[in-house]
């Protein structure tokens, strides 16, 4: 049987290993250039591979394809396999089809990572259960199960795997929210990426968990559509009928699975949205089987997701929080909520078309002062001069720290939510948050 891995990167390389070790005849064909370190791998492993292009001869001779997330349906070398009648299937089907572990698995259009890391915190560290992080988070699922198989696993899923995933049953399904984001797979309607987040509950049978948020515009309405046999568990904001987890006066309560409460003080994460992602975790590592005392404790002591309102250092007495993932408007505004006024405020960057409106309420709110930090700050300088506020132009993140310390008083929040991909002065928003890290602690 001839299996092919179109994409060689984390899911793809991790698909091909397991699909040689259960006997496939394995090609991998990546149309860009291949990272060393997964040429390395399949090298080791005497897999065939090739870049810069694919063969189609060879490719479409597959009997059975995994695609990486990342390739559209739209692509040529996808439309042909479909047409041939081809299955083209993502990483995580096909590692399914060969371990009987439970599957607890986190979509939405915001929050997966932190969700999904939170509760593989609380199952592995806190519970002591065997269990993997797998998917969307960048470890490969595939990879697990045949080099190193655990007995659950905690899985990020994004919508373009959820796409090529037919028959997997998701054990424990958290749906945290569905928001417009890569309409521009989707045929640009809205519907059609709903439907691929709806995907995480097909295959859902009795004894399974269906999670959502009930403050979400479409899921309590797809949801009416869709008969279950899984347990449905809604949590909210507040508490309403029929919710089973919800903040209660400063009380975390959820009622199902088990009863559990816990003063939200001690949840180590800030920010309503934060408590949506908690609420979601402990129900969900309470289905996967986590003790209550073991939720508790890894609710109080989760680190939290590096570059997302990630907490520095304390430096002359101003907090340095880095959420460099904040790549639009949406994200600094439910940073600007959770963080505590005054805040010196870091935004700047390569725009994607931002509309600022939306947050200069809680600019002018709870703001001392803004520090722009981008190649071309003439937008910035547009949106926020007209409040008033001090404020400091800036194009290297020295000059950004340099200027945060002198603007802030003690006891200030210096925040880097900057609305904007970080393109124009750096790598990607992982060397934007690592350059913040490093000038803050040469402060200190
Ligand atoms: P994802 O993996 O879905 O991109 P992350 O956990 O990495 O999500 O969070 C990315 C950003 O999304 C955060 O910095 C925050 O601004 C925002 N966010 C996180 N959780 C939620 C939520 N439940 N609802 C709305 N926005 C959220």
């Amino acid at each position: 049987m001839k299996f092919i891995a179109l994409g060689a990167a984390e899911s793809g390389v991790g698909a091909a290993i397991l699909a040689r070790d259960k006997g496939y005849d394995v090609f991998v064909s990546d149309m860009g250039s291949i990272k060393p370190r997964y040429k390395q791998m399949l090298d080791a492993e005497g897999i065939a591979w090739e870049e810069g292009g694919h063969t189609a001869e060879r490719i479409l001779q597959a009997d059975l394809v995994v695609k990486s997330p990342g390739i559209p349906d739209t692509a040529p070398m996808v439309a042909a396999l479909r047409e041939r009648g081809v299955p083209v299937i993502s990483e995580i089907e096909f590692a399914a089809r060969y371990t009987d572990a439970r599957m607890i698995c986190i979509t939405g259009s915001n929050g997966k990572t932190t969700t999904t890391s939170l509760v593989y915190h609380i199952l592995k560290n806190k519970a002591g259960m065997d269990v993997g992080l797998a998917g969307n988070i960048g470890h490969s699922l595939a990879l697990q199960v045949a080099r190193e198989p655990h007995a659950a696993y905690v899985i990020e899923l994004s919508s373009f795997q959820l796409d090529g995933m037919y028959d997997f049953r998701a054990n424990v399904a958290v749906l945290l929210n569905i928001t417009p984001d890569h309409l521009d797979r989707y045929g640009f309607v809205m519907q059609n990426y709903v439907n691929s987040k709806m995907r995480i509950m097909q295959n859902q049978q009795a004894g399974d968990t269906f999670i959502y948020w009930t403050g979400d515009q479409h899921i309590p309405h797809e949801l009416s559509l869709r008969p279950t046999a899984a347990t449905v568990l809604p949590f909210s904001d507040a508490p309403e009928a029929g919710s089973t987890g919800y903040a209660d006066d400063g009380t975390f309560r959820l009622t199902a699975p088990v009863p559990f409460t816990m003063p939200m003080s001690r949840f180590s994460l800030p920010g309503l949205h934060n408590l949506r992602n908690g609420l979601a975790a402990a129900q969900a590592a309470l289905a996967a089987g986590a003790p209550a005392e073991a939720v508790e404790a890894g609710l109080a002591d989760f680190p939290g997701v590096e570059h997302r309102l990630e907490r520095v250092a304390t430096v002359g007495g101003v907090h340095y929080v880095n959420d460099s993932k904040a790549t639009n408007v949406d994200a600094c505004h439910v940073a600007l909520e959770a963080m505590p006024a005054p805040i010196v405020l870091i935004v700047g960057g390569k725009d994607k078309g931002n509309d600022y409106a939306d947050i200069l309420p809680l600019v002018k709110e709870k703001c001392r002062a803004v520090v722009y930090l981008g190649a071309d700050n003439s937008k910035l300088h547009a949106a926020f001069d007209g409040l008033g506020l001090p404020i400091a132009d800036t194009a290297s993140m020295a000059d950004c720290v340099a200027a945060c310390a002198r603007l802030a008083h003690e006891g200030d929040t210096v925040l880097l939510s900057p609305c904007c991909a970080s393109f124009d002065l750096f790598r990607n928003m992982e060397d934007r948050g690592e350059q913040f890290k490093e000038r803050v602690k040469a402060l200190g």
